[in-house]
């Protein structure tokens, strides 16, 4: 079979299914289990052990593992039992284990959002209209086409409608190809000029249409090519990849600090081996290579969060960048409004009456609904028990329904007077056209934006009617302009120049789309996070006014702006003016890209709502694309970094809140990581210097490094997002993890946590000949305690006592899990033994306990400090 050249008959005939009922249920099981899932070929998923293995790429963990395998024959040669190469191994393998735990936590997460984005394809199987996973159509199934949806697999047209189709993916050519189901290719075509079929991996720009499932998986011309392609790489965000730098700087750093200490060691006579090990220990201890891993489960765990408040995330980086939004730019229809239209006023331009629907509305005006019925694509469906189901678009379904309640049904209306021809809605247009056969008659039916309507009558009162226009638009009514003319013949190829002119005006319809309940207080929201609200609307500049007014959008001294003044705008001027403005009405699709660019030209991190196939560009533009889960297309959820599921404003605030949370967090658990880390290099490096003996050893070392970078660094990235998150201003774009001086704060606080060490060392007797193990056992409690206690100073750049010690339970039990492991060394006698650690006097236990807790009023008092100086 050449399924762009045979007949459309044998293609169908070939593949066994019915262009009207398309496959049974039980076919497309039994196809789909000879044919295969219709996915591309994923590159394969690591193992648990090839994750394991992985772990010990690292230098820094080979050289230990050299290193304890000297000492392990050292040991075995000299007669001791080698316990500190063992343990050395152990807790390597420990730290292995919670690294592959990490990243298959941070896979999981990411898969599951995969998931969630999954594509769909609406099918035809056993005679009805459904909605699949793609991944589940199999060659023969029936697929429905719209403007905006991707094609899920190759098809060979069946029926088409003005059908355009972006195959710049397959083909490179940008310019979008006409399609058409009746076209005749020849065997050879280039895929670019195969008009009678779609392609996978391409969408539909314009038009609609129906067809038939050639190839699916790696069987599609997109599969053909994805082998050759490279495997795709999944990219590290920009933050991780600063982190992962960042990582590098200071690992060279802790080297060299560590080779300094290793030379200080040898030239002060402490045995070569004893201190290697402590230099390797130290260094992998202070090297926070586990730093982007964290980030990465942070990063996803959060974006598991915000699935939950119906914001699917489709790009990491998204939410570090969500952190930063300071302008939303937000549709209004179905966004900040509900999208449930409901028809309330209709005006007969014959009669030059405004009448309130009704059941028994005038002649005049039942004209008028079965006129502008007869232009929808929208439908009702009445169940037996009178449950009404609205199928489509609101604004038509309030139509639909209208002329319903007025006994014109629709389903009579269209066996009765059946349509012709038609062009569909576009928002770029902003008018829908049918050709009706009326009465032996051939009827153009155009309804749509009023202001457009008018300049295409030639006959009516146009101008009575804007006077009524208006009035209802001030009302926060969408008003919908319906006119007709008569044609003899149907046009083959309908054009809008064509039908859209030289019409009569009959009148209008307006109905009621009351805002969403929760939006109020979510621009309110905005207001106090510093981030500004611009809605953006297809709609008239009255009644998108009048809702702006009333959410709060539009306050004393905004603007509102109409497509037609931002046309004849500048972008100098426009950049002047963007701060100003807060409506901007009857736009299209494609000046959005205009606003973006002119607030980011402010240097404002914009967020952009869209739905359409135009919207696409601007929603690649904007910094934060959101796509509508409900309402939107493939394409614009394919060109968004976001997908709301409830197509809701709040949600776009809500998923801010997250995205500033999760940045505060990753903040947190690098502040965390870092001021730990430089106290144990200081810790050692300064020991080093002034008494000439490691105050700790490498198992010592390590074993703090496994109790408190792993779980509490972890839990300290699941911190629940502060209250005061939307109190403060955005940051800005450039704004790195360290701005506001906290690299010098966390200097600092490494160093105190040092210095308290450094006091314990010699309290314990570190220095003197026979105190070390006592001097070791204090360092190591002051150290791995200090550190605990810097985990719940770093919980909040705010007091602890206003946060709440239990504010996060994983972070209570991941301390208690290293305190615990902390114990079981410090007071179970054998383990004490192997640790080479001693047991204390009470007094020296209170003293390491006291120490330790330091940091903890130190820090109050610089936090109070901080937050008076802003
Ligand atoms: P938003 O951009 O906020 O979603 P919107 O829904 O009004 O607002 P569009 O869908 O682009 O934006 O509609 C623009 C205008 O086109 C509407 O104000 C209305 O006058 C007209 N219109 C909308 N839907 C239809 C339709 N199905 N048929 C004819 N005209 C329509």
């Amino acid at each position: 079979m050449i399924a762009h050249h045979d007949q459309l008959q044998d293609v169908l005939k070939e593949l066994g299914t019915d262009p009207k009922t398309g496959l049974s249920a039980s076919e497309a099981t039994s196809r789909l289990a000879k044919y295969g899932p219709n996915k591309l070929k994923e590159k394969k998923k690591k193992t648990n052990l090839q994750r394991f293995i992985e772990q010990f790429k690292d230098t820094m963990i080979l050289i230990l593992l050299a290193a304890a395998a000297v000492s392990f024959g050292v040991s075995i040669s000299e007669g001791h039992a080698p316990y500190e190469s063992l343990l050395i191994l152990a807790i390597v393998i420990v730290n292995a284990i919670i690294g592959v735990m990490q990243e298959n936590k941070a896979e999981k997460a990411l898969d599951a959002l995969k998931n969630l984005t999954a594509p769909k394809s609406r099918v035809v199987r056993d005679g009805k209209e459904m909605v699949i996973d793609a991944v589940s159509l199999v060659p023969g199934d029936i697929i429905v086409l719209d403007a905006g949806d991707m094609p899920p697999a190759d098809a060979r047209l069946i029926e088409s409608a003005n059908m355009r189709s972006d195959e710049s993916a397959l083909t490179g050519e940008s310019v979008a190809a006409e399609k058409n189901a009746n076209a005749h290719v020849v065997p050879d075509a280039a895929l670019g000029d195969r008009f009678n079929m779609v392609y996978s991996g391409c969408s539909i720009s314009y038009g609609r249409g129906r067809a038939v499932v050639t190839g699916t998986g790696m069987e599609t011309e997109m599969g053909k090519i994805a082998s050759l392609l490279s495997e795709e790489n999944e990219l590290d965000t920009p933050l991780q990849q600063k982190l992962a730098q960042l990582g590098k700087s200071l690992g060279i750093m802790a080297l060299i600090a560590c080779a300094v200490i290793f030379v200080i060691g040898i030239i002060d006579d402490i045995p070569v081996l004893e201190m290697f090990m402590t230099s390797v220990s130290l260094a992998v201890s202070a090297i926070p290579e586990g730093l982007p891993a964290i980030v990465t489960v942070v990063l996803a765990i959060g974006v598991q969060r915000m699935v939950k408040r119906n914001a699917i995330v489709r790009r990491l980086p998204a939410v570090e960048t969500l952190g930063s939004a300071s302008v939303i730019c937000s549709d209004k229809t179905g966004t900040l409004t509900q999208n449930r239209m409901t028809l309330t006023k209709a005006y007969a331009a014959s009669v030059d009456a405004l009448e309130n629907i009704t059941t028994s509305n005038s002649e005049a005006v039942r004209a008028l609904l079965q006129y502008s019925s007869l232009c929808c694509d929208g439908k009702i469906e009445i169940g037996s028990d009178g449950t009404e189901h609205h199928i489509g678009d609101p604004t038509e379904t309030a139509i639909v329904l209208a002329a319903h309640r007025n006994g014109l049904t629709q389903k009579i209306l269209n066996e009765k007077y059946p349509r012709l021809s038609e062009l569909p809605f576009d928002s770029e247009r902003k008018l829908m056209t049918t050709v009706n056969s009326i009465d032996g008659k051939n009827i153009v039916i155009v309804k749509g934006a009023f202001d457009v309507l008018a300049e295409r009558v030639v006959s009516g009162d146009v101008e009575k009617a804007r006077k009524v226009v208006d009035a209802l638009s001030s009302d926060a009514l969408r008003v919908l302009g319906v006119a007709y003319k008569v044609i003899d013949t149907v046009p083959e190829q309908p054009t809008s120049d064509e039908l859209e002119n030289g019409l009569t005006f009959m009148g209008l319809v307006g109905m009621i789309d009351p805002p969403r309940p929760e939006v109020r207080d979510a621009v309110s929201l905005c207001k106090k996070a510093g981030i500004k609200v611009v809605m953006i609307t297809g709609d008239h500049v009255a009644t998108a006014q009048a809702i702006a007014k009333d959410l709060g959008i539009m306050a004393a001294g905004d603007e509102a702006v109409t497509g037609k003044e931002l046309a004849a705008m500048s972008n100098a001027e426009l950049d002047k003016r963007v701060r100003h403005i807060s409506v901007y009405a009857r736009v299209s699709p494609t000046d959005k890209i205009r606003i973006v660019k002119a607030w980011q030209e402010q240097g404002e991190v914009v967020a952009m709502t869209g739905d359409g196939v135009n919207d696409a560009p601007a929603l690649k533009a904007a910094d934060i694309g959101c796509a509508m889960g409900i309402t939107g297309t493939d394409v614009a959820k394919g060109a968004a970094a976001m997908t709301l599921t409830d197509d809701n404003f709040s949600t776009i605030v809500h998923a801010v809140r997250e995205g500033r949370g999760i940045f505060d967090n990753i903040k947190k658990v690098v502040s965390y990581l870092l001021s730990c880390n430089i106290g144990e290099v200081l810790t050692v490096f300064f020991a080093m210097l002034i008494w000439r003996q490691t105050p700790l050893l490498s198992m010592q070392l390590l074993w703090i490094n496994l109790i408190t970078d792993s779980l509490p660094a972890i839990s300290l990235g699941v911190e629940p997002v502060e209250k005061d998150v939307m109190d403060r201003k955005p940051k800005s774009r450039s704004e790195g993890i360290f701005a506001n001086g906290l690299g010098l704060q966390l200097a600092l606080q490494g160093t105190m946590l040092a210095i308290l060490t450094l006091i314990a060392f010699y309290l314990g007797g570190g220095g003197t000949e026979g105190g070390i193990a006592g001097g070791r056992t204090m360092a190591f409690m002051v150290l791995s305690m200090s550190q605990f206690v810097q985990s719940f100073n770093m919980k909040s750049a705010r007091s602890l006592f206003k946060v709440g010690v239990r504010s996060n339970p994983n972070h209570l039990l991941a301390v208690a899990v290293s305190a615990t492991l902390l114990a079981l060394v410090l007071f179970v006698p054998p383990l004490t033994r192997i640790f080479e650690l001693t047991a204390l006097t009470g007094g020296q236990y209170l003293m390491a306990v006291g120490l330790a807790l330091f940091p903890f009023p130190v820090l109050e008092i610089a936090k109070a400090f901080n937050l008076a100086r802003h």
